[in-house]
């Protein structure tokens, strides 16, 4: 019976002529058209065999080729879709690291595209016509915003932390607390960074105590440099000490050590009067004296991935010349839009305004309830019987290791879908398209309105529709 199925098969020539198929695939590669088609066959064919299809015979010939197309066209699709690509983050962690942590400025992404579409003068000094230097373009806005009196910008904060090390201690010793021996995410950790440079790492004072004087009886001919992290990502609450960077300037001073500090959020303003905690800005941080001062520039900054290296002249022209520079310089589109994202800083409530992370850290309680009551709404209608929606106080998150303690407080949208549990639900719209990741608590999935774009409200509705229609089951 199988054999007499397969005879209704279409060829993979009669697939390829069909006007539907045509339409809809304009525009992608012929070879993966074909082997579309030739894979779907094959599937078809194997189910032919197995029996799989009884029905199929007595549907007809005309049938099976619409099947057929309607099956390549959902695999050609499925395979242009890239790996990469855009995913609404409802979960109100505004720097959301697996998630791409800061969002750039309209600005800051056109001049990725200007800078990205045509040649540019990245390495190229149009006065003199010589060649020049692609921190060039950095240099100034920087210095203006930070007080420092030179700079450096390389691929991110780890690369400049690591790059800082090998420059002024290869083969030499770094003092640091043990209350700063921090990781970072995973694979960033202070000592296996301190190890990859070549410095070597002397620990001093107790994971919740450093006085002043560990670090001035740690001091020996071999030491080249007193280090401070900035705990960004957690905090030590209680009973505590901590030696502040003017003391360890002042200690480095009389020693004649350089200080570095590693700050890694780096805010360039105040948002405390916004409910944020306070925190030095990079400015004060500069004013304090350290040698060299590093920061991200995907994090609170709320730019492009890039580790920015502050400080005084001689050291960042001996971190120039390092061979380990070209291994992580940026490229001309991080450079396009750390220029522009440094430029919207020039106006404090113009930075707010423009820049996203700064946006959304600062966003107002009547439009995070605007959002709230408009996406409850929005997804009521769309939801029908099959969940229940109300809207909820809560908080969000800075993340990327960033102000750990801040609670932001926000307006959540709470699904609590009636057939099926809430994580059955996140999954679909997780492996959904958009990919939606929202918060499961309980029996409830919850959506941040903080991070989530005006823009977002429409397709994340639908994306619930669809899922709430799925029914029960995960494919
Ligand atoms: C985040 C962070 C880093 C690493 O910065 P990346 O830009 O993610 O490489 C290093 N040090 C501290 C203190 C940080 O918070």
């Amino acid at each position: 019976m199988g054999t007499e199925l397969l005879r209704m098969l279409p060829s993979v020539d009669e697939v390829l002529r069909d006007a539907r198929l045509v339409k809809e695939l304009e525009g992608q590669p012929r070879s993966v058209v074909v082997q579309a088609v030739r894979d779907v066959l094959e599937r078809e064919r194997r189910r032919l065999l197995a029996g799989l299809r009884p029905d199929d015979e007595n549907k007809g010939k005309e049938f099976i080729l619409e099947q057929t197309v309607r099956e390549t066209l959902c695999a050609v699709r499925q395979s242009a879709r890239p790996n990469l690509r855009p995913v609404i983050n409802a979960t109100g962690v505004v720097l959301h690291t697996n998630m791409g942590r800061a969002l750039l400025s309209e600005r800051a992404r056109q001049a990725i595209n200007d800078v990205a579409s045509s040649y540019s003068n990245i390495e190229l000094d149009l006065e003199s016509g010589r060649r020049g230097s692609r921190y060039a373009h950095l240099e100034g806005l920087l210095k203006t915003l930070t007080g420092a009196e030179a700079v450096l910008v390389v691929n991110n904060n780890a690369a400049a932390v690591l790059l800082a090390l090998s420059t002024l201690a290869r083969g030499r010793e770094v003092i640091v607390s043990r209350g700063q021996l921090v990781e970072i995410g995973g694979s960033f950790r202070v000592p296996d960074v301190m190890a990859q440079s070549g410095a070597r790492l002397v620990e001093v004072g107790t994971t919740n105590k450093t006085h002043p004087d560990d670090y001035r009886k740690a001091i020996s001919p071999d030491t080249a440099l007193l280090l401070h992290v900035h705990t960004s990502n957690y905090r030590i609450i209680g009973f505590t000490r901590e030696t502040t960077i003017s003391e360890l300037v002042e200690i480095g001073r009389s020693a004649s050590l350089p200080v570095m500090s590693d700050l890694g959020s780096g805010f360039l303003f105040d948002l405390s009067g916004y409910g944020l905690p306070s925190e030095p800005t990079v400015r004060e941080v500069v004013e304090a004296g350290p040698d060299v001062v590093t920061f991200s520039g995907d994090k609170l900054l709320g730019g492009p991935q890039a580790g920015i290296i502050l400080g005084r002249k001689d050291l960042i022209e001996r971190m120039k010349k390092n061979p380990l520079t070209r291994a992580v310089r940026i490229d001309k589109m991080t450079v396009a839009a750390l220029e522009a994202t440094l430029r919207e800083y020039l106006d404090q409530e113009w930075a707010i305004r423009e820049i996203p992370t700064l946006r959304m850290l600062t966003e107002s309680r009547d439009i995070l309830q605007q959002r709230g009551s408009r996406l409850a709404e929005l997804l009521r209608a769309a939801a029908g019987e099959k969940a229940e929606i109300c809207l909820e106080e809560g908080f969000s998150a800075v993340g990327g290791g960033a102000m750990p303690t801040a609670e932001l407080p926000s307006v959540l949208v709470a699904i609590r879908p009636v057939q099926e549990s809430a994580g059955e639900l996140q999954t679909k719209l997780r492996r959904g398209d958009p990919a939606v990741m929202g918060r499961v608590q309980e029996d409830k999935l919850l959506l941040d309105v903080r991070t989530i774009a005006d823009a977002e409200l429409q397709p994340l509705v639908e994306a619930v529709r669809g899922a709430l229609c799925e029914g029960k089951g995960i494919k």
